[in-house]
């Protein structure tokens, strides 16, 4: 059975006192046990070690992002070595604001997460249609190109959480409906079956992401097939403890 998995990701936002605001909250929450829910919390780089330092053992940490192969003269970039060197043990890779935003390609995100696993972090790794390949019928498609070329690369899946994080719910509070979010996993656990091993797909932890917030987190965490959430706004609130409840 796949523990349910609770993933905050901060983006580029915070001041050190607002990060130690929000870990304070986290500290005093009342969630339910490791056993029952694993949460790990995304800040910028620069705060990642003072997060870490400051959070309660239970829950962990991850880096947004990370450099495609071993770190050398990359001027702004980060490793996986360093991540690693750092006890960082997560990274969230193929956000679409960096696919979108930052031009990285399905197989730039498939190259990245190879790298990461390879050097020992866990990897949440995201995929999700625009609103246009939606209307347009693309979704399986799209997000089938962008899990294969992860799956291209990578034959080990168990240090791997699959995001789906459809573009169009991204900030907008136009969040996916349980159905829809239930029709979008269960394809992609079908083409996990199909494409990498049941055993895989059933196992693997497919999240939904995409203006999740206290309220709605209790419908999309009953579908079968969502195994948790990757927030963005709403990580950064008092809300984010009643997500990570909905895993009870
Ligand atoms: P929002 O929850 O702000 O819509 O962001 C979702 C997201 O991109 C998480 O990675």
């Amino acid at each position: 059975s796949r523990k349910f998995f609770v993933g905050g990701n901060w983006k580029c936002n915070g001041t050190k006192e607002e990060v130690k605001k929000i870990v304070t909250i986290l500290n005093e929450a009342d969630v339910p046990s490791e056993d029952v829910v694993e949460v790990v919390v995304s800040p910028p780089f620069v705060f990642l070690s003072f997060v870490k330092s400051l959070l309660r053992s239970d829950f962990s940490v991850a880096a947004q992002n990370c450099w495609v192969r071993r770190g050398g003269a990359f001027t702004g970039e980060i490793s996986a070595e360093m991540l690693v060197n750092l006890g960082i043990p997560w990274v969230i890779l193929g956000h679409s604001e960096r696919r979108l935003l930052l031009g990285e390609s399905n197989e730039f995100v498939g190259d990245k997460v190879a790298y990461a696993l390879s050097q020992g972090l866990k990897v949440i790794a995201c995929v999700g249609e625009t609103l246009e390949q939606r209307e347009s019928g693309s979704t399986t498609d799209i997000v089938a190109a962008q899990t294969k070329a992860i799956a291209d690369q990578i034959s080990d899946w168990r240090n791997i959480v699959l995001a789906y994080e459809p573009v169009w719910a991204i900030g907008t509070g136009k969040v996916a409906t349980p159905s829809q979010a239930q029709e979008v996993h269960t394809g992609l656990r079908k083409w996990l079956q199909t494409n990498v091993g049941a055993e895989i797909a059933a196992s693997t932890r497919i999240i939904y992401g995409g203006s999740v917030n206290g309220a709605n987190c209790k419908e999309l965490a009953a579908q079968p097939d969502v195994d948790g959430f990757l927030v963005g706004g709403a990580s950064l609130k008092p809300e984010f403890v009643d997500i990570i409840k909905s895993a009870a």
